[in-house]
């Protein structure tokens, strides 16, 4: 039997369709902007977000990194999540790349109100950081895979306006968060100044990710996105990758959320277990292990010998996400694993 990779929705291999796109794709020069396939998928992108324009990148770590550049200049404060991606794994590219410091919120499983971003701006005075950007990140990855509602967005730019600042989406996830809540992914876009999506995510292409702005945000975009290097040649081998995944695997995003779902309520029965299944709202479940009194670490190392693969975020957290290489039975079989593993 194959392994069932819980590790995250990063792990999921191209399909043979997939396959197919890439090897049909027609291609050009990307940085002189003469790549078909790549102008094909920004154009789609940057409709489906509701903004102007949009520019592929090699990464969603770069989407995030090239916005706060753009939109800040160092000395300049970003204010995110306590939780937030671009604090915890990107290397303090915020700080080394745009020079910014990051002011933290204290959301409630990723998710911060518009009383927060009121909470943490500053009167500006000569001795006080210039507040230029907030970020959202939706879904919230540490919070546990949250879906911001859309008013609450609505109130956070509201607020960041009110203050001069900019509105920033992490969107790695958005297409889970438009399923999972059917608000359209150009309703959340619209309100935020930038805002992109992962595509090796929940959409299981292989690389890239893309951002979306106005033209001037975008041209801006352009210069670092080549100063940093990510300029490509014939990127439309990966853009279609892109394209065919926006076809064909946003509506099945729902699958994975209905097996997070059931790894939830399938792994809430066991005793020792403790899973706040109000939480799984869409491909993320995090389990709890304090009270089987064994670590993370150990009982992700015993759930890979029997070929189930999770991954041990804290000494008695374990998160595992759901995607398109794992089906019902696989999360059927990582229940059954989970429970023999606890000697059940
Ligand atoms: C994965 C992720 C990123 C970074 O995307 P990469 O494509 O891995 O660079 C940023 N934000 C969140 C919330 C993510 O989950």
């Amino acid at each position: 039997m194959s392994r069932v990779n819980l590790y995250s929705d990063t792990q999921t291999r191209p399909t043979a369709a997939m396959r197919r796109a890439i090897a049909e794709a027609p291609v050009g020069d990307e940085q002189r902007g003469e790549d078909p396939s790549v102008n094909a998928l920004c154009e789609r992108v940057a409709a489906l977000l509701g903004h102007e324009a949009a520019l592929f990148l090699p990464s969603g770590t770069m989407c995030n990194e090239i916005a706060i550049a753009v939109h800040c200049r160092p000395g300049d404060e970003v204010l995110a999540d306590v939780t937030s991606h671009l604090i915890h794994f990107e290397a303090g590219a915020p700080s080394a790349l745009a020079g910014v410091l990051i002011g933290t919120l204290p959301g409630r499983r990723g998710v911060f109100t518009a009383a927060d971003v009121d909470a943490a701006t500053r009167a500006l005075t000569r001795h006080s950081p210039r507040q230029r950007l907030v970020s959202i990140e939706n879904t919230a990855n540490l919070g546990g895979g949250t879906v911001w509602p859309l008013a609450g967005v609505q109130e956070v730019a509201a607020a960041a306006r009110r203050r001069g600042l900019a509105v920033h989406m992490d969107g790695a996830r958005l297409m889970n968060a438009v399923v999972a809540s059917g608000t359209a992914a150009a309703d959340y876009g619209r309100v935020c100044d930038s805002v992109w999506i992962d595509l090796t995510k929940g959409l299981g292409c292989p690389v890239g990710a893309v951002l979306a702005g106005n033209r001037d945000f975008i041209e801006e975009a352009w210069r670092l996105k080549h100063r940093w290097g990510g300029a490509m040649r014939q990127a439309g081998i990966v853009a279609a990758a892109g394209l065919h995944a926006l076809d064909h695997h946003v509506d099945r995003l729902a699958e994975d959320h209905e097996n997070a779902r059931r790894l939830a309520d399938g792994l809430a029965d066991l005793p020792g277990l403790m899973i706040d299944r109000a939480a799984v709202e869409t491909n993320m479940v995090y389990i709890d292990v304090a009270g089987t009194g064994r670590s993370a670490a150990d009982i992700v190392a015993a759930l890979g010998e029997r070929d189930i693969v999770m991954g041990a975020l804290g000494p008695t957290s374990i998160r595992a996400v759901t995607h398109l290489d794992v089906d019902r039975a696989g999360i059927e079989r990582a229940i059954a694993a989970f429970a023999a593993v606890l000697g059940h």
